[in-house]
């Protein structure tokens, strides 16, 4: 099934009231290819003047907490994320599973605060390079997907529309490196089967994005793996240069 391609930025602990042009920059060279969506998922202090750089564009958090509201200093809820403007926020990311000790029941919570809100979600699971090597990548990865997976009633109503999954291979990120397409191919078969195993056929059409060191160079070719319906950007995602020639890949 072909789902529509979503590219998203995460600019991470990037972002000053200055980036604002280079988040405009981005908003408008991506209105040239209206068949991806295209996101920014900025520092949560940025996304109320981001949003009001860039209306109708879509602006994201980078994670929530998992309560509504309450005894939480420095946290921030979905609720939160929303009234800002975000329209979609990343959670699980494994620079916060591995920094932050989130557990994928933390995870899975915290998408199911996000979507019974009405925030989007991007709910990253991925691989660390020792059980790469050990062989053991997809079974990991599918364990760690179903135990990350909402599925709250009101979670599982917004889907499949507001729901995406980013396979990020820990050692792919911010380094350079980058599975073989076979690889990429292999794990998004294997996380399309769990999710039609969870969700059944809206399942089939949760987009599934790759993140890892996705660059203008190699866009084009992980784009045309099967299953690969996207992709979650770091680093390439800053500025307009790297990152709309990206979007441009998706479109075909
Ligand atoms: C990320 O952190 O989500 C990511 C994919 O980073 P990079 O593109 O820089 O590897």
């Amino acid at each position: 099934m072909t789902v529509k391609k979503l590219v998203a930025g995460n600019w991470k602990m990037h972002g000053l009231s200055a980036d604002l042009e280079e988040i405009r920059a981005i908003a408008e060279g991506s209105y040239d290819y209206p068949a991806v969506d295209v996101a920014l998922c900025v520092p949560a202090i940025l996304v109320e003047r981001a949003a009001r750089a860039v209306p109708g564009f879509a602006i994201g958090g980078q994670d929530v907490h998992r309560a509504e509201k309450g005894a939480h200093t420095g946290c921030i809820s979905a609720r939160m994320l929303l009234d800002a403007g975000a329209s979609l926020t990343i959670v699980g990311h494994s620079e916060r599973r591995d920094a932050q000790r989130e557990s994928d029941d933390e995870v899975k919570a915290k998408a199911e605060a996000a979507l019974s809100c009405g925030l989007g979600v991007i709910l990253c699971v991925g691989e660390e390079l020792a059980v790469r090597e050990a062989g053991e990548a997809v079974e990991t990865v599918e364990a760690q997907l179903d135990a990350s997976l909402p599925r709250t009633e009101a979670a599982l109503a917004r889907l499949p529309a507001d729901l995406a999954i980013a396979y990020e291979p820990i050692w792919a990120i911010g380094t350079g490196k980058i599975p073989t397409v076979a690889e990429i191919g292999e794990m998004h078969a294997a996380l399309r089967r769990k999710l039609a195993e969870a969700y059944g056929s809206p399942g089939e059409r949760v987009p599934i994005l790759y993140g890892g060191s996705v660059k203008p160079s190699n866009a084009g070719e992980i784009f045309a793996v099967p299953d690969v319906d996207g992709a979650l950007v770091g680093g390439a995602s800053l500025t307009a240069a790297d990152f709309l020639p990206i979007v441009a890949a998706a479109a075909g």
